[in-house]
């Protein structure tokens, strides 16, 4: 058997397909955000990032990083092992109770990531609940994926945001089978936001148990950071809250806030959470000490905001196709993934500016997109220069300016002209 021949096949598929990715080399710069350090065939050079989920900056920010180098200098870089063979680190402690707090739940949790904290908390919620469905969002990001089919439950996937398919789903599981609905608050590739108080309603007639992903939410939205539920004010109304430390707070960890008595079952019972190393005091130290900031401070999340509409009048008014929503992200379409990979190959080679091309099976086919994050730290010249940047790479590569124009092009490569709607925007698959 030639093993390495499977594993080169694979990736050369990868190739055929357009899709295979690569890593930028980069260097961040400490107190110069979103200015880093490209390397590249033994050359370096400063560019500007534009595509960084830390949304706020605050992996930056002088209080957090206070916090991480204090914590690591008084208690050490590892936490020592797992929670249940070495205890728990103090700051740890702290930091569930910020998060607790911060979602006005009884208890928190934390995770190694917001990837783990998915696939642990919804696996075993969906395997305590006897004979549990799972209704799932049908872009429910990959890591809730993961979790619904680790629990081994019934999955039902409704339409995206469909609130008449999530209904009748409900109506069709019964009165007495235990339902679990899994969602996301900010939808990270088209930034759309769900109908969260009217899936809670719906909850609440058929009796089912809620789980929310608020990872792009939390931290830039609402008065204290608490996510859309709580801007929305629904906090209470949703079983389950779950989130990062490492988008909007800058610094690495997942955690779900909840019951006390769901919190205690996924410690007892999620193998995600018990056979891992518990994350380190720095880190926790740091987290606590976004969390803190955030919860008292407004002025990131309007400068966050104020510069976002700004990112979008200009890409606007420079004929792109941005994807509209009520969000902090810009997805400009390109709907083509070898185009999608050029574009932004160009923006880094002669603009220095960095924006990952986002391509299958990150969004649908046919919707390859440049994602782009404007943070407080991009101010009106960037802005500038990101849109001088954008027109002139829309100029050379002949990119579509309108969503018609995509639909089109995309028709016409994927489907041979047949349902334009459909060739554009498929499901991507819950
Ligand atoms: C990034 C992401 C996660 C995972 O969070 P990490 O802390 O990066 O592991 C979970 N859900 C969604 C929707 C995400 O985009």
């Amino acid at each position: 058997m030639n093993y390495e021949s499977i594993f080169a096949g694979a990736i050369e598929a990868l190739h055929a397909e357009k899709r295979y990715r690569v890593f930028a080399d980069l260097e961040r710069i400490a107190g110069r955000f979103p200015t880093a350090i490209w390397r590249q065939n033994g050359a370096a050079r400063e560019i500007t990032v534009w595509c960084s989920n830390d949304y706020l900056g605050m992996g930056q920010h002088k209080a957090v990083i206070e916090a991480m180098c204090n914590a690591a200098t008084g208690m050490g870089a590892g936490a020592g092992g797992t929670r249940n063979i070495s205890g728990t680190n103090h700051p740890l402690v702290e930091l569930e109770n910020e998060l607790a707090d911060l979602h006005g739940k009884e208890a928190g949790l934390v995770f190694t990531s917001g990837f783990v904290s998915n696939e642990a908390a919804i696996s075993t919620i969906a395997r305590l609940l006897p004979d549990c469905v799972v209704l799932s969002d049908e872009l429910n990001h990959a890591s809730m994926i993961e979790g619904v089919r680790r629990s081994g439950a019934l999955k039902k996937i409704f339409r995206h945001n469909d609130l008449e398919h999530l209904e009748e789903l409900l109506a069709a599981a019964g009165k007495e089978r235990p339902k679990l609905i899994v969602f996301e608050s900010v939808y990270s590739m088209d930034g759309d936001i769900a109908p969260i108080a009217r899936i809670a309603d719906l909850a609440e007639r058929y009796g089912a148990m809620t789980y929310i992903d608020e990872v792009h939410a939390v931290g830039l939205y609402g008065p204290r950071g608490g996510g859309i539920t709580e801007r929305d004010g629904v906090m209470d109304r949703i079983d389950v809250i779950e989130g990062t430390l490492a988008k909007a707070f800058g610094v690495l960890g997942g955690y779900i806030a909840a019951s006390r008595s769901v919190v205690d079952a996924v410690r007892s019972y999620a193998p995600g959470f018990i056979f891992t190393t518990a994350l380190p005091p720095s880190l926790a130290a740091a987290a606590g000490a976004s969390i803190r900031h955030l919860k008292a401070s407004s002025a990131e999340r309007e400068a966050h905001q104020r510069n976002v509409g700004l990112t979008k009048a200009a890409l606007k008014a420079a004929g792109l196709p941005v994807m509209a929503n009520d969000t902090h992200i810009v997805p400009v379409l390109v709907g083509e993934p070898e185009l999608c990979r050029k574009a932004s190959q160009m923006l880094m080679e002669d603009h220095s500016i960095y924006i990952q091309p986002i391509n299958y099976p990150t969004v649908p086919r046919g919707t390859e997109r440049l994602r782009i994050t404007p943070t407080p730290f991009h101010g009106e010249a960037l802005i500038a220069r990101l849109a001088a940047a954008l027109s002139e790479v829309w100029a050379k590569l002949d990119l579509p300016r309108t969503f018609e124009q995509a639909e089109d092009a995309a028709t016409v490569r994927h489907m041979g002209g047949a349902n334009t709607k459909l060739a554009v925007f498929p499901p991507a698959g819950g």
